[in-house]
C-alpha cells in the first residue's frame, strides 16, 4: 500500500497540506478529486519525491520513501504537458529513462518494442514527435512511464487535452495498462464521469485534507459530509 500519514505542505504561509492522510491499496486504481487549488497536484508531487513535505511520512509499504531520491521509489509519474524530447525518435523517447539507467541496447529494444505494441506505436516508432497526433504523444508519454514497469503510477490530467473521442478511447487504454502491470495508480482528473469509470477508489479532497475514500458508488450514494455531497452532485 501507499501511505500518507499526517502529511503537510505550505509555500511560503500557504498550508496546501494539512495533516492529510491517505491509505491507497496495492494495485488499486485511485483517483483524487477535489475543487481547483485543494492540492491534489501537490500531493502527487510529494509522492512523486519532486517536492519535500513540510512535516509527516509517505511509505510505499513498510518502506519510509519521503527521504528517497525520485529515482529510488520506482515511480513514475505523466503530466498534462507530456513534453517529449523533440530530436528523439519515438523508439528513443520511450527508451530514454532505461538508456540513462544503463540497461543493455537490446533488452531496451525489447522492451520499447512491447510497450509500442501494447499502446499500439509500433508503427510510429522511428517518427520524430513532431510527426505525431496530441493522442499519439500522449501515448508516447505513457510508454515512456510504462517501460519502466513502476511499481507506482502517478497521472496529472493525463488526457485533458484531448478531444472527447480520444479521451474516451483512452480511459480504456489507461484501465488495461493499470490492469497489465499490476501498478499502483494514483490518478488526477477534473472530469468526474472519467473518475466514476475509471477507478476503484475515489478520494474527494478540499482544502487540503481528504474528506472522503470509497468506491465511487459509495461517494455518489454516501456522500461523508455535505461537501461531498454537493461537490459530486455538481456538475464541473
Ligand atoms: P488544480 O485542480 O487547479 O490543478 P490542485 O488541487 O492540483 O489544483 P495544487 O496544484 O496542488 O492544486 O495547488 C494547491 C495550492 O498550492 C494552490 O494554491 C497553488 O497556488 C499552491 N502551489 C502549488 N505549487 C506551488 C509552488 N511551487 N509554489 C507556491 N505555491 C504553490
Amino acid at each position: 500500500d501507499v501511505v500518507v500519514n499526517q502529511l503537510s505542505k505550505s509555500f511560503g504561509s500557504n498550508q496546501v497540506l494539512k495533516a492529510l492522510d491517505l491509505r491507497v491499496p496495492s494495485k488499486q486504481f485511485v483517483t483524487l478529486l477535489g475543487p481547483s487549488g485543494c492540492g491534489k497536484t501537490t500531493l502527487l508531487r510529494l509522492i512523486a519525491g519532486l517536492e519535500p513535505a513540510s512535516a509527516g511520512e509517505i511509505r510505499f509499504g513498510e518502506k519510509r520513501v519521503d527521504q528517497l531520491p525520485p529515482g529510488d521509489r520506482n515511480i513514475a509519474m505523466v503530466f498534462q504537458s507530456y513534453a517529449l524530447y523533440p530530436t528523439m525518435d519515438v523508439a528513443r523517447n520511450i527508451g530514454y529513462g532505461l538508456e540513462v539507467r544503463g540497461v543493455p541496447k537490446a533488452e531496451r529494444r525489447r522492451k520499447v518494442e512491447e510497450v509500442a505494441r501494447v499502446l499500439e506505436l509500433s508503427h510510429l516508432l522511428g517518427r520524430k514527435p513532431k510527426q505525431l497526433s496530441g493522442g499519439q504523444r500522449q501515448r508516447v508519454a505513457l510508454g515512456r512511464a510504462m517501460v519502466r514497469q513502476p511499481d507506482i503510477f502517478l497521472m496529472d490530467e493525463p488526457l485533458s487535452n484531448l478531444d472527447a473521442k480520444l479521451r474516451a478511447t483512452m480511459r480504456g487504454e489507461l484501465r488495461r495498462f493499470h490492469l497489465d502491470l499490476g501498478t499502483t495508480t494514483i490518478y488526477v482528473t477534473h472530469d468526474q464521469l472519467e473518475a466514476m469509470t475509471m477507478s476503484d477508489l475515489v478520494v474527494i479532497m478540499n482544502e487540503g485534507v481528504v474528506q472522503q475514500i470509497g468506491t465511487p458508488e459509495e461517494v455518489y450514494r454516501k456522500p461523508a459530509n455535505l461537501f461531498v455531497a454537493g461537490f459530486i452532485g455538481t456538475p464541473p
